[in-house]
């Protein structure tokens, strides 16, 4: 029960708006990978925690991680298929 509760909030949190570290807009960050999201309006992908950007130091993804993300993101389109 304690648990469910608990992923509801995480569920909340990850449907609120944070501000960009790039452009400083306060966005509905997209969670296009485990840890890592994007924002709509720029663009900008980054590092951040894994449930919310939260914990975001505002690090940028060298082009070999971003790569990496879209290598995973392609396997997940297979999957779905
Ligand atoms: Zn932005």
């Amino acid at each position: 029960m304690g648990l469910r509760r608990k992923v509801t909030a995480i569920e909340v949190k990850q449907r609120g708006k944070h501000r960009c570290p790039s452009c400083r807009s306060l966005v509905r960050l997209e969670r296009i990978a485990f840890g890592i999201w994007r924002c709509p309006k720029c663009g900008f992908t980054f590092a951040g925690g894994a449930w919310t950007p939260q914990t975001i130091m505002g690090k940028a993804l060298a082009p070999e991680e971003l790569k990496e993300v879209e290598a995973q993101k392609a396997k997940w389109k297979e999957a779905v298929k």
